[in-house]
C-alpha cells in the first residue's frame, strides 16, 4: 500500500494487546493505517523514497481519548468562566486576580461568571464574599458557583442589580448570607441565588452550539477525540446543538443520552432523531436515569451509613444518613421498556451500593437489546462502591460500568467527610473490577468535579495509577492500576 506519511522514532502506544508497543506508523487518507517497528518502516521507506516522512524525535504517542461520561454542553459553558479550583486557583487572593484578568479583557457591565469553588480548596478556608469579589472588579456584575451550585457569591454590582439590601427577607427555601450588620455578604444559599441568576443573559441553542465548536479546540488540545453528553438539566435538542457545532468546526465524535424525566414528555428526542445509534459523528445513544446522589453530596444511597458529621449547631445527628433514592423501580422500569422498544442504551446512574444493586437487579436478566452486540445494552455511571453481587451479575450480563477515579482525586476533602478511611480504600476498585471480567472505561464526568481542567485525561489516571489524591492522600495502595491499564480504559 502506498501510505502518505511515514512517522518514524516514536515510542508509540496503541491500547491493541495484538502489538501494545510500536515505534512507527503511516498515515493514509487521515488515519492511522499501519504500526510497526523500526526495522519494519525502514523497509517501507526504502520501497518507495517518495513518501514524506515525519520524525518523531523519541516522542510519546497515545491513542485519541475517548471520555465515555461527560457533560460537554455545560462544560463549554463553563469553559468560558474562571474555574475557581487548583490547579488554576489556590485562594481567594489568586481568585481576586483572574476577575480583575477577565474584566480588563472585557467592557464594562458585562458578566463575569465563576465555577467550582470549594472552602475546602482554598487557602482562606472560607467562601469568597462580596468584599473580595469586589476587590477584583466592582464596576460590573460578577458572580461565582460553589462546586455544588447550590451556594453562590455575588459582588456588590450583582447584589445592586438583584435589588438585595439589608430589608430583602430570605426567600423561601433559600439564605441570603449576611454580616454582623446584617447587610447581605454576597453569599447566597440555595433557593437565594436565584435572585441573581434569572439576570444572566439566557443561551440559545446558537450561543450553546458556538461554546461548543469552542470546547472542541480545548478537547482537542487535551487529546480527547470522542466525548459524551450526559445532560442532568433542561431542554436540549442534542441533534440541532452538534449538528450546528459540527458545521461551525467541532471535530470530536459525540454520543448523546436523553433525561429520562425529558423522554417522558418529549419521547420524538429519541424515536425520530436521524441519528440514533448513528456511526456518524453524532449519535443518540440513549437515555439516563438519575438512581442516587454523590458521595461528596452524602446522597448516594449506601448499605453503610455515611461518617456522621456535626450539624450546623454542632449536633451529630441521631439517625445514621445512608443518601436517598432518586428514582423509584417503576421508573427504571418504564425507562428499561422504552431502550428495548427503541433499541437504544439503557444508562443509570449509581454511585452507592443499594442504587447499584437494584439498577443491576431490574436489568441483568434481560436479553440485551442493542443490535450491535457489541454495544451494552446497560450501561452503570459511577459504581462508586458496588456489593459483590453487583459485580458478578453484572459480568454475567455483559453489563458496562463507566467509573471515575478522578472523583477520589479531585474531592478527597469531601470523600474523607464523609467515609472512613478503610472504605475509602475499598471504593473504585478498579484492579479488581477489571479482573473479574466487568466490561468498564473511565471518563471524567466534567465539569461534575472539582478540578480546573476537569476534561483533561491525565488527573484522572494520575488517580487510577497512583491510588493518591492531588494532594498526596493516599486512597489504598492495593487497588492501583498500571499505566497501560489506565490508558486502555
Ligand atoms: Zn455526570
Amino acid at each position: 500500500m502506498k501510505f502518505d506519511t511515514l512517522y518514524i522514532n516514536g515510542k508509540i502506544f496503541t491500547s491493541d494487546d495484538t502489538m501494545l508497543h510500536a515505534e512507527a506508523m503511516a498515515v493514509k487518507d487521515g488515519r492511522i493505517a499501519w504500526v510497526g517497528t523500526g526495522e519494519q518502516v525502514q523497509t517501507l521507506r526504502m520501497e518507495d523514497e517518495t513518501t514524506r516522512v515525519v520524525d518523531f524525535g523519541g516522542k510519546r504517542v497515545l491513542p485519541g481519548f475517548v471520555d465515555c461520561h461527560m457533560h460537554a454542553i455545560m462544560l463549554a459553558d463553563f469553559a468560558k468562566q474562571i474555574s475557581v479550583l487548583p490547579p488554576d486557583i489556590y485562594s481567594i487572593e489568586d481568585l481576586k486576580d483572574a476577575i480583575h484578568k477577565v474584566r480588563s479583557n472585557q467592557e464594562e457591565g458585562q458578566w463575569i461568571m465563576g465555577w467550582g469553588y470549594d472552602e475546602g480548596k482554598l487557602a482562606e478556608n472560607r467562601a469568597p464574599n462580596r468584599h473580595d469579589l469586589d476587590a477584583g472588579c466592582s464596576d460590573s456584575p460578577v458572580v461565582v458557583q460553589r462546586s455544588c451550585t447550590h451556594i453562590w457569591s455575588a459582588n456588590s454590582k450583582a447584589l445592586e442589580m438583584a435589588g438585595i439590601t439589608k430589608d430583602t427577607p430570605d426567600p423561601e427555601g433559600g439564605r441570603i448570607g449576611r454580616d454582623e450588620n446584617g447587610e447581605p455578604d454576597g453569599i447566597l444559599y440555595e433557593k437565594a441565588f436565584v435572585l441573581v441568576q434569572k439576570l444572566l443573559p439566557v443561551k440559545t441553542e446558537d450561543d450553546r452550539a458556538a461554546d461548543v465548536a469552542d470546547l472542541g479546540e480545548i478537547l482537542v488540545s487535551q487529546g480527547v477525540t470522542t466525548v459524551t453528553e450526559l445532560m442532568e438539566n433542561g431542554r436540549m435538542n442534542f441533534d440541532n446543538v452538534f449538528g450546528k457545532a459540527i458545521a461551525l468546526g467541532l471535530k470530536n465524535r459525540v454520543s448523546c443520552y436523553y433525561l429520562w424525566r425529558i423522554l417522558e414528555e418529549e419521547p420524538e428526542l429519541v424515536t425520530d432523531s436521524p441519528n440514533l445509534n448513528s456511526e456518524g459523528q453524532v449519535r443518540i445513544a440513549g437515555v439516563k436515569l438519575i438512581g442516587d446522589g454523590s458521595v461528596a453530596g452524602r446522597t448516594a444511597w449506601c448499605d453503610m451509613p455515611y461518617k456522621p458529621v456535626p450539624d450546623d449547631n454542632g449536633n451529630i445527628p441521631a439517625e445514621p444518613q445512608y443518601g436517598i433514592p432518586v428514582c423509584s423501580e417503576d421508573e427504571i422500569i418504564a425507562a428499561r421498556e422504552f431502550c428495548k422498544a427503541n433499541k437504544c442504551q439503557l444508562s443509570i446512574h449509581c454511585m452507592g451500593a443499594r442504587t447499584i444493586d437494584r439498577a443491576v437487579g431490574l436489568t441483568w436478566q434481560e436479553k440485551p437489546w442493542m443490535d450491535n452486540p457489541e454495544v451494552p445494552s446497560v450501561r452503570l455511571e459511577h459504581v462508586t462502591m458496588p456489593t459483590k453481587e453487583a459485580v458478578e451479575r453484572s459480568v454475567k450480563a455483559g453489563i458496562a460500568w463507566a467509573t471515575q477515579p478522578i472523583f477520589m482525586y479531585s474531592e478527597i476533602e469531601s470523600y474523607q467527610k464523609n467515609l472512613e478511611p478503610e472504605r475509602i480504600s475499598e471504593i473504585y476498585n478498579i484492579a479488581d473490577w477489571r479482573e473479574a471480567g466487568v466490561r468498564m472505561a473511565f471518563s471524567t464526568d466534567a465539569p461534575a468535579t472539582s478540578w480546573a481542567t476537569p476534561s483533561e485525561p491525565f488527573a484522572n489516571l494520575k488517580g487510577a495509577v497512583t491510588r493518591k489524591a492531588w494532594n498526596g492522600e493516599d486512597c489504598g495502595q492495593r487497588h492501583k492500576v498500571d499505566i497501560e491499564t489506565a490508558i486502555k480504559l
